[in-house]
């Protein structure tokens, strides 16, 4: 009690956002078009292992590239796609996709994992892991360079099919991943239920842990966890060399974040690589 009181004392509020523009709402209707249309683009952000700084994966994240408002984030269309019956749809798109730019990049002598975000609703049926195996032997992609980033942000109505799915998967050799860990329901019972390969600490433990002692203890204790669970752990949000160096300094596996690179085109990832390579990463170095 004493240590929370102090910790408490110790609290300031999390810095205001950046200000936005206000979201559009996109009706169902439009979403549709979309993942029909071809309008829905996957880009990559890269996944840096944080002992030697090289590249060992790719993260797709999804955007709309819509006619007359740009480019439009996933948080705007995810949540109405789930809602619509539309989410295995456009999980469908930005699977293949992803394997397709996977391929590309296999063939160009980059090995890279390529992690794809799953919504719960895509694990409420076991026909799932037959999409994800089919589609990723016809690729010609091993699994083992698939990783599947799952959040769960609801309740789960009844979570025996999601864990036979899950079960499924990991039989097949895919990578499992727990994304934004500590948020949502994205917590100790999934850890319990589900052997998941890599544990992603959520950006709002990681992002200003180093100088704020409440962070810095939930960040910890994530670390700490995963490692003794035997998961990889991956740090998201790294945005300054600060944040870097707490993942140096604590053991941290893998690291994500604008300090590194901001999601990118699929044509930009090899390049991105190579100038990585060549003293790209220097940047993380602290200190002028
Ligand atoms: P996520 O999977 O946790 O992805 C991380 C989000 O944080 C991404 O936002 C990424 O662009 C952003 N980010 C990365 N580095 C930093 C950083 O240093 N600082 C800050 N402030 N943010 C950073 P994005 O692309 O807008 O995606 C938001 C969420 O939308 C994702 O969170 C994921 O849950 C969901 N999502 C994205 N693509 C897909 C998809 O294809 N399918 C599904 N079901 N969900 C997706
Ligand atoms: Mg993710
Ligand atoms: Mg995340
Ligand atoms: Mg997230």
């Amino acid at each position: 009690p004493e240590k929370l009181a102090e910790l408490l004392g110790q609290w300031t509020p999390p810095p205001a956002g950046k200000v936005r523009v206000a979201k559009k709402a996109y009706d169902a209707d439009e979403v549709r078009a979309a993942i029909e249309g071809g309008r829905l683009i996957n880009y990559y952000q890269p996944k840096v292992s944080v002992s030697t700084s090289e590249v060992v994966g790719v993260e797709t994240l999804v955007r709309w590239h819509h006619h007359e408002d740009g480019v439009v984030a996933p948080d705007q269309f995810i949540g109405v796609a789930e809602a619509h019956g539309l989410i295995d749809g456009l999980t469908q798109v930005v699977f293949t996709n992803a394997l397709a730019d996977a391929k590309g990049w296999q063939e160009a002598g980059l090995a890279l994992r390529v992690a794809v975000n799953i919504s719960m609703d895509n694990l409420e049926s076991l026909d799932f892991t037959d999409f994800v195996a089919a589609q990723t032997l016809a690729a010609g992609v091993p699994p083992q360079q698939v990783v599947l980033e799952v959040t769960e942000s609801r309740l789960m109505q009844d979570a025996r099919t999601p864990l036979e799915v899950l079960a499924r998967l990991r039989l097949k050799r895919f990578r499992l991943s727990i994304d934004d860990f500590g948020t949502g329901h994205s917590s100790l019972a999934q850890l319990r239920d589900i052997p998941f390969d890599e544990l992603k600490i959520d950006q709002g433990f990681v992002h200003g842990a180093w100088s704020n002692e409440t962070l810095r203890v939930m960040y910890d204790a994530s670390l700490n966890l995963a490692r003794q669970l035997g998961m990889e752990v991956v740090a998201e949000g790294i945005e300054d060399r600060e944040d870097w160096e707490l993942l140096r300094r604590t053991g941290c596996d893998i690291a994500q974040g604008y300090l590194i690179a901001r999601p990118m085109p699929a044509a930009d990832v090899a390049g991105w690589i190579a100038d990585w390579q060549s003293g790209g990463f220097s940047r993380l170095v602290v200190g002028d």
